[in-house]
C-alpha cells in the first residue's frame, strides 16, 4: 500500500466561519487546505444583501494568509430585494443562494416557513444557472428528528424540482440512504457529504440519559445502513457527490448535554485527514481527488486548482481543543488516533 498520496488542492464547499475572533481562527484552518471554500451565510446577523456578502467576503480574505477564496450564498428568505438579489447573482458577488428551513438549524429563525414565497428568487437562479444550497431538513413538531431529511425530500425538495427543472440543486450534508439515492435517481442535484455522516451513528450522540454535544449536529447522524451508503456515494466515484465538511463550530460553553447544546461539529482541523482515512478503509484512495478537488469544480464550473497537496500515512492524535484569543472550541476526533497528515 502507499505510503503517501498527492491531490490537487481541494475546495471545501461547505463552512461555518462564523464571525469576530472565530471567523479568524476557522479561516486560519480551513484555508490551510482549501482553495475555495463556501461560507455559509447563517451568521448571526445572516448575509441577505449584497453589501453584507461583500464585507463579510472581505473580512474573510483579510483573516488569511493564504491565498483562498471565500465564497458567500445569499442567505434566502421572503424579504429580500428582489433587484439586489439578481444583481448579486448576475455579477456573482453571491454564490447562488442558500435554503434554510426556518429553525432547522443554528440562526435559522430567519429562514424559510413557506417555500412558495421563495418562488421568485429561484426563477432567478434557475435562469442565471446559479446555485441553490440546500440544508434539507422540514421542520415540524409531528416529524421526527431523524426523519426531517427524508420529509424535506418528499415535501418540499420534489415541488422545488418540478416548479424548477433546470435549477442546480445541491443538498448539502446528505444523511441518508434515502437522501443519497434520491440524488442518484435525479437530473439536476448533487450532494456533499461530510466526515461525520460517514464515521458517526445515532448510538454516538443519543446517549442513555444525555447527548454528547460535541457529536451533535444537524442534520443529526442517523443509523449505519445510512453510512454505508454514504461513504459508498463518496468513496465510489460517483460524480454527483464532493466535498463540504460543514465544520460548524461553537465556544465550548455552549455545548450542553442535552438538546439545547448548540449543534455543529468543528472538524477543520482534520477534515482532509479524515476524508482520506476514509477512503482508505474503503480500498477507494485512488477516488479521493476526485471526490475532494474535481467533482465540485466541476459541478459549479469552475477551473481544477493548480497547486496539489500531499498526505502521508502516518500516525498522529487529534489535540482536545482549538484555542484562539478567549476562543476554546472543542475539536472533531478529540484525542483520538488518525492515520493519514498533510505534510505540505
Ligand atoms: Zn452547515
Amino acid at each position: 500500500m502507499s505510503k503517501s498520496i498527492e491531490i490537487i488542492q481541494p475546495d471545501d464547499w461547505h463552512v461555518h466561519f462564523r464571525e469576530g475572533d472565530m471567523l479568524e481562527m476557522v479561516t486560519n484552518f480551513s484555508s490551510r487546505i482549501n482553495k475555495r471554500c463556501v461560507a455559509m451565510p447563517n451568521t448571526e446577523i445572516p448575509i441577505t444583501d449584497t453589501n453584507k456578502a461583500s464585507s463579510y467576503k472581505e473580512l474573510l480574505k483579510k483573516a488569511s494568509d493564504n491565498i483562498f477564496e471565500p465564497l458567500i450564498p445569499c442567505y434566502l428568505n421572503e424579504n429580500l430585494d428582489l433587484e439586489d438579489f439578481r444583481t448579486g447573482i448576475q455579477n456573482k458577488v453571491f454564490f447562488g443562494s442558500k435554503l434554510y428551513p426556518s429553525n432547522a438549524t443554528t440562526n435559522s429563525s430567519h429562514g424559510v416557513s413557506d417555500i412558495s414565497k421563495i418562488f421568485k428568487f429561484l426563477e432567478i437562479l434557475e435562469a442565471e444557472k446559479s446555485p441553490l444550497l440546500i440544508h434539507g431538513e422540514k421542520v415540524a413538531n409531528d416529524i421526527d428528528i431523524f426523519d426531517r431529511e427524508k420529509y424535506f425530500i418528499d415535501d418540499e425538495l420534489s415541488l422545488i424540482r418540478k416548479k424548477f427543472p433546470f435549477l442546480k440543486i445541491t443538498l448539502e450534508h446528505v444523511s441518508t440512504a434515502y437522501g443519497v439515492n434520491y440524488i442518484k435517481e435525479n437530473e439536476n442535484i448533487v450532494g456533499t457529504i461530510t466526515p461525520h455522516h460517514m464515521l458517526l451513528t445515532k448510538k454516538d450522540v443519543f446517549l442513555d440519559d444525555s447527548i454528547n454535544p460535541h457529536h451533535f449536529c444537524m442534520p443529526v447522524v442517523k443509523n449505519e445502513s445510512d453510512l454505508i451508503e454514504l461513504r459508498n456515494a463518496a468513496c465510489h466515484n460517483n460524480s454527483k457527490f464532493f466535498l463540504g465538511t460543514d465544520s460548524a463550530p461553537h465556544p465550548i460553553h455552549l455545548k450542553k448535554p442535552d438538546m439545547s447544546s448548540k449543534p455543529g461539529i468543528f472538524s477543520s482541523p482534520c477534515s482532509i485527514e479524515l476524508y482520506a482515512e476514509i477512503f482508505d478503509q474503503e480500498n477507494a484512495i485512488h477516488n479521493l481527488e476526485i471526490f475532494c478537488s474535481i467533482n465540485g469544480a466541476k459541478h459549479y464550473n469552475f477551473p481544477i486548482n493548480d497547486r496539489k497537496i500531499k498526505l502521508e500515512k502516518k500516525e498522529w492524535i487529534m489535540s482536545d481543543l482549538s484555542s484562539y484569543k478567549d476562543i476554546q472550541v472543542k475539536n472533531f476526533y478529540a484525542n483520538k488516533k488518525i492515520n493519514w497528515k498533510v505534510v505540505n
